[in-house]
């Protein structure tokens, strides 16, 4: 019996990484491939539940190699047992499939900073696939990790010896040494811990046999011509056909889109700061108390995981506040969201896959970077693509309530940004569609990946 092409697919194990490679994954098996898609246990048990699956997508859960009592909110402990435990259950899974006829597995596609299954695969002699989750800029800086090294820009741990812009090109952003793509303000732990994944990635890139990314030619040629091997296959909401909420981990609170459908067009102030952001509780109170000030309705996700006992009796008494004029969800169907017409600009943390969801629906931003790639990011918005403008924090490091009130008045109010937007979302979806740029990359992968 002739073999099916069958590819697995690993993601680093955290939502800004699972849901895009789950994205992909569809999108392969709509064009005859095979995927098992491999996630550890505790994820694998969210995507079950919050997720529509379709039969051709094997769902395989890993042990996350802690014992049952340990703490698994501990992200950076978690992840680093799961991806020590990984590379035994890997191999294992790879024969298992392999001893089936009409099964051996063609490629192992992960978004790179995996790299025990890219170790085992190159092991074993299967071929390797990067898709790249961060904009081609931060991609183009860390590809250039030892040279900076070399230059004496920063040290082995990523930490900067000079305080000096980074420079890629002209056109391209420059990185200032505390807002580098594994910058993490006030947490060194955390720092130390994304450079030690993202140094490794280099190795890793120059020996996969493909080098894809979530993004588009047109959004940023330049960073691109710096990776001359790499393939753009985004916007993958775009080019997705499955539906938006596929690889959430939390229930989606879909109530707000009967709600935004209640709102005036263009009218509604969306805020969302993805899967990680957290706040404290002054800076929670002026964004309450910002958005209030605004007096327009404001559509507002606070993830149940940042909610301690005083944020929570803070809002309880917000929300009877602010009754109809705004909504707080757990979380929400942000692309769903993002493509209605009520909504009328993005408060954004600007990570990279809200960014690519803002442009590809022609949202405006207003930015509110914490760490890593979203500072460069936040610069592309607001400088490169000049789609959003950028909230200053005070003297004192808060955001205030008058910044944010000012700052969205501004936006609104900006025509020119407003046009920008709806360039850069007609760019998208003409870049998935056939014959687009990103289009064509899919057809060649897949195709290679079948013969
Ligand atoms: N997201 C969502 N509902 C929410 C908030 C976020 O579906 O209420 C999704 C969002 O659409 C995006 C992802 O979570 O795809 C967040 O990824 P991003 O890269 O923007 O940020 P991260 O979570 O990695 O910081």
């Amino acid at each position: 019996m002739g073999s099916q092409p069958h590819v697995i697919v690993v993601p680093f194990p955290a939502q800004g990484h699972v849901a895009p490679l789950m994205k992909f994954s569809h999108q392969i098996v709509d064009h005859g491939i095979k995927v098992t898609f491999v996630s550890p246990d505790f994820i694998h048990e969210r995507l079950t539940t919050t997720m529509p699956m379709k039969s051709s997508i094997r769902l395989v859960p890993f042990p996350d190699g802690l014992e049952p009592g340990d703490d698994r909110n501990d992200t950076i402990k978690l992840t680093n047992s799961f991806l020590e435990a990984l590379p035994g259950h890997f191999k294992d899974l790879i024969e298992q499939i392999n001893e089936s006829d009409d099964e051996r597995v063609s490629c192992v596609i992960t978004d790179g900073m995996v790299v025990p299954a890219l170790k085992v695969a190159e092991k074993m002699g299967i071929k390797r696939a990067i898709l790249c989750l961060a904009g081609p800029a931060t991609l183009a800086l860390v590809l250039s990790i030892p040279k900076l090294i070399e230059d004496g820009i920063i040290d082995a741990k990523g930490t900067p010896l000079k305080n000096e812009l980074i420079w890629l090109s002209k056109e391209i952003p420059a990185w200032t040494s505390t807002k580098l793509p594994w910058s993490c303000p006030g947490d060194s732990e955390s720092q130390e811990f994304i450079f030690g994944h993202v140094f490794r990635v280099n190795h890793f890139v120059k020996q996969c046999n493909w080098l894809l990314c979530n993004s588009f030619y047109e959004l940023d040629s330049l960073a691109l011509n710096l990776i001359p091997e790499i393939m753009p296959v985004g916007p993958l909401l775009l080019a997705n056909q499955s539906g938006s909420h596929i690889g959430s981990f939390w229930p989606e609170d879909s109530t707000c889109l009967s709600w935004l459908d209640k709102q005036p067009v263009d009218s509604v102030i969306y805020a969302s700061f993805g899967s990680t952001s957290t706040f404290n509780q002054q800076q929670l109170d002026e964004l309450a108390l910002g958005l209030e000030l605004i007096g327009q309705p404001f559509l507002w996700v606070v993830r149940s995981d940042i909610v301690n006992e005083a944020i929570s009796e803070f809002l309880d008494g917000f929300r009877m506040r602010i009754a109809d004029r705004g909504r707080i969800v757990n979380w929400a169907p942000q692309e769903q969201v993002l493509a209605h017409p009520s909504t009328a600009c993005f408060l954004s943390h600007c990570g990279w896959n809200s960014t690519l969801e803002g442009i590809s629906m022609g949202v405006p931003f207003l930015c509110w970077p914490y760490f890593t790639d979203q500072f460069q990011n936040k610069s592309y918005i607001c400088d490169v693509w000049k789609v959003g403008l950028e909230l200053n924090p005070d003297e004192n490091g808060i955001i205030t309530r008058h910044e944010i009130n000012t700052k969205i008045k501004t936006l609104l109010f900006d025509d020119g940004i407003k046009t920008s937007a709806l360039k850069l979302k007609e760019m998208a979806k003409k870049s998935v569609t056939e014959s687009g740029s990103s289009f064509k990359n899919f057809e060649s992968f897949i195709e290679q990946i079948k013969h």
